[in-house]
Formats: C-alpha cells, sequence, structure tokens
C-alpha cells in the first residue's frame, strides 16, 4: 500500500527567505575536502593498484553493489524522488530512498536537494549554485565556469537556505535522524567491513575499503559532478529549456539516466529523463519495478504520457516564498505561472514520461 509521500508543504504567502542560510566554516570545508581529495587520489591509484593485481572478484562485485546501490540512491532519491517529487513512495521506501542517497557523500540529503532545488530555480542565471556559464561564454571563462560547476562550487563560502528551498526535508524526522548518523563514515566502512567477512581477513578488508570505498566513491563523485558541469555545455538539446541543459550520451550508464540532463530540465517532474527512443534510463526502471510492487505510485509505470505531463502534475520544488501545496499546479521553480511548458524541437520518437 502507498501513501502520498511527496515532499511537499503548503505554500503560504510570506516574503521570499534569503537564497543562502549561512557561511561554510572552515572546518566543513576541510572535512569535505577530505572526503573529496582522498577518494580522488585513490581513484588515481586504482589503476597501477589493479595492475599489481591488487583487485579481487570479491572487491569488484562490493564495488559494483556500493556504486549500483549509492548511484541510485542519488538517481532515484535525491534527485527524483526527494527534489523533485516525480512520484509518490511507500514511508519504508523514502526513508531508504533517503539512506541510499546519503551513503553517496555527497552531502546531506537535506543540503543535496536545497541545492538541487536551486539550481533548477536559478538555471544558468545568477543564483544558479553551479552554473558552467558563469564566468562567461568565451573559451577561458567556460574553462573556469566548468571548473567551478564540477567541484569549485562546494568550497564557496555560502550554503543554500535549507529552510527555503527545503522545508520538507528538514521536517522529516526520519530523514533529519539519519542525517545524524555518520552516512559518510558508514558508507566507507561498510564495503570493508564486507570484503573482511567474505574473505576473512584483514587483506580482504583493506582492499574492500580502497574499491568499494574510496574508488567507487570517487566515480560517483565525478559522475554525478560531470551532471552539474558537462550537461550544461556539451550535447544535445533536443528539448527547449530556459537554460543551457544537454543531453550527453556516454554518460547514461554511469549516471543511471541522469545524463539526459536536456529533458529532465525541460521536465523536471517526469520520472524518467531518458524519454527518446534508445535513451537508457535504468533509474526510471528501478522507478518502475517499484511501481509494479506497490512501493510506489506515479512513476513511469502510471502510463502519464507526454513531456509536459509531470509538470501538469508538478513536484515538491519551491517557487518564490514556498513551497507548492500538494495536488496544486505544479511548475518549474523559477517559472512564472501561464508560461508555456517547453516543446520538443523536432519530433520525438518517443517522447513520453511513461515507462
Ligand atoms: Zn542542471
Ligand atoms: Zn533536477
Amino acid at each position: 500500500m502507498t501513501s502520498s509521500l511527496r515532499p511537499v508543504a503548503l505554500a503560504v504567502r510570506t516574503p521570499p527567505k534569503p537564497l543562502d542560510e549561512g557561511r561554510r566554516t572552515v572546518t566543513m570545508r576541510v572535512v569535505m575536502g577530505i572526503f573529496v581529495v582522498v577518494p580522488f587520489l585513490a581513484l588515481l591509484a586504482a589503476v597501477p593498484v589493479a595492475w599489481g593485481r591488487g583487485l579481487s572478484w570479491t572487491d569488484a562485485a562490493i564495488a559494483l553493489v556500493a556504486y549500483t546501490v549509492t548511484g541510485l540512491g542519488v538517481s532515484i532519491g535525491l534527485h527524483r524522488y526527494l527534489t523533485h517529487g516525480a512520484f509518490t513512495a511507500t514511508r519504508w521506501l523514502r526513508v531508504a530512498l533517503a539512506l541510499a542517497g546519503g551513503l553517496a557523500v555527497e552531502g546531506s540529503p537535506t543540503q543535496w536537494v536545497a541545492d538541487h532545488r536551486r539550481h533548477h530555480q536559478f538555471s544558468d542565471r545568477e543564483g544558479d549554485p553551479h552554473s558552467p556559464w558563469r564566468y562567461g561564454a568565451n573559451i577561458r571563462g567556460l574553462a573556469r565556469g566548468m571548473a567551478y560547476a564540477h567541484i569549485g562550487w562546494m568550497f564557496g563560502r555560502n550554503l543554500t537556505n535549507r529552510r527555503r528551498f527545503a522545508p520538507d526535508l528538514l521536517a522529516d524526522r526520519d530523514i533529519q535522524r539519519l542525517e545524524r548518523m555518520w552516512l559518510p563514515v558508514v558508507s566507507l566502512a561498510l564495503p570493508a567491513l564486507a570484503g573482511g567477512l567474505l574473505t576473512w581477513s584483514l587483506y580482504g578488508a583493506v582492499t574492500a575499503f580502497f574499491w568499494g570505498g574510496l574508488v567507487r566513491v570517487a566515480v560517483l563523485h565525478h559522475v554525478t559532478w560531470s551532471i552539474n558541469s558537462v550537461c550544461h555545455v556539451i550535447g544535445e538539446r533536443p528539448f527547449r529549456s530556459r537554460d543551457r541543459a544537454t543531453n550527453f550520451w556516454p554518460l547514461a550508464i554511469l549516471s543511471f539516466g541522469e545524463s539526459w540532463h536536456n529533458s529532465h530540465h525541460a521536465e523536471p517532474g517526469c520520472a524518467r529523463h531518458g524519454v527518446l527512443r534508445g535513451q537508457f534510463d535504468s533509474a526510471a526502471r528501478v522507478i518502475w519495478c517499484f511501481e509494479r510492487l506497490g512501493w510506489a505510485r506515479g512513476g513511469p509505470a502510471s502510463g502519464r504520457a507526454g513531456v509536459g505531463a509531470g509538470r501538469r502534475r508538478g513536484g515538491p520544488a519551491p517557487g518564490r516564498g514556498g513551497v507548492r501545496a500538494r495536488g496544486s499546479p505544479g511548475r518549474e521553480p523559477g517559472r512564472r505561472p501561464g508560461r508555456r511548458s517547453p516543446r520538443p524541437r523536432r519530433p520525438a520518437g518517443r517522447s513520453s514520461c511513461a515507462g
């Protein structure tokens, strides 16, 4: 049985809260630097280590499982469900998705969601936390902008205001309890524990920590961040959107369909991002399975068709001065009511939200 647990709150006609809620402290930036740099160093070391037979089948299996769980946690949990409310889920699935996303070591789910809702509200305009176009469209400005969009923005001083962009998650006790559970440490410790138990050796725990912990985190980091940088610069734009989001096929598999980013920006409330023929979107398939199992509703298996349906159905995205009430006419954050939904520039082979 499913309940209507879209991450939403009642719209309130009050002056908008500030975009930022404070500043990142030096300690926050140092801790974040450790969780960014150490996995990346492991990624650099991965090739020589693998060459020296430091990778066993057990390590590979643990890394693959950890990557899949946390990658789907980002794509389905943090992004399609918690940020955009593209489908509804049972209570336990909601918490499980937040947990899987939290284990991706990409910050707390609430902060992730707040940053991403803000990104949609100001996409590629002033106020966007990570637009690659912020320093201009010439080669030098774009190179600098892509580095900023990929990684630099996370070390900026300002913190996106969670009370403005994610009040629904702040009010969710289960999710707030999850965020106090040292999820980044758990995420790195679990593969080591699995490796140690499966091989019954300390060496097995260490190599599983390296591959299933550090290398896996680094790969997912850079895949996710490429959606912010590469997928706003390089690729096709089959749908009209008011930003420069693109579809970049080489990342479709590794990102679980997130790299169909132009389609997503054209229709943020759609659970399926790969809407055209041949666009592989594994996260949409998993949501479809959740629906078939009775754990979710309103996603790809619901049969709702047409790009534009998601916006009409609406997600939880906040507009100016509050978040949209459940059941009210949905709209993309920042888009003025009454504006027309984007349409495909060319006839789409299968331009449907439905699976
Ligand atoms: Zn984007
Ligand atoms: Zn989005």
